[in-house]
């Protein structure tokens, strides 16, 4: 009797879908750096409260200091793990297409 209790809760878990909403609103898709431009890019903005630790922004190898509103970004097909995503100056992000990135993913 637990065992088909626990199956039916697990199924319900379903009906949960509008949870996740808002948090993939704030997600956008954009073409990737240079020599990743065939390469889907999940892409979010960072604002100043959020950006608590200091960042190695892959378009310039400076550091993005804590407090600095910026981007995080990460090819969609390597499902955004959390070393999949790079943080980039806003400006170094916008500017992507014309610089090579100074590490690279995978
Ligand atoms: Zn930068």
């Amino acid at each position: 009797m637990p065992r088909r209790n626990s199956r039916k809760h697990a199924r319900g878990t379903g009906s949960g879908l509008p949870r996740f909403g808002s948090t993939f609103q704030s997600t956008r898709t954009e073409s990737g750096p240079a020599g990743w431009e065939d390469v889907e890019f999940a892409v979010r903005t960072i604002s100043a409260g959020q950006s608590t630790k200091v960042y190695r922004c892959p378009g310039c190898d400076q550091e993005i200091m804590p407090g600095t509103a910026h981007i995080v970004a990460w090819p969609v097909g390597y499902g955004g793990g959390s070393d999949d995503r790079r943080h980039w100056h806003r400006n170094c992000w916008s500017k992507r297409a014309q610089r090579t990135i100074t590490r690279r993913w995978g």
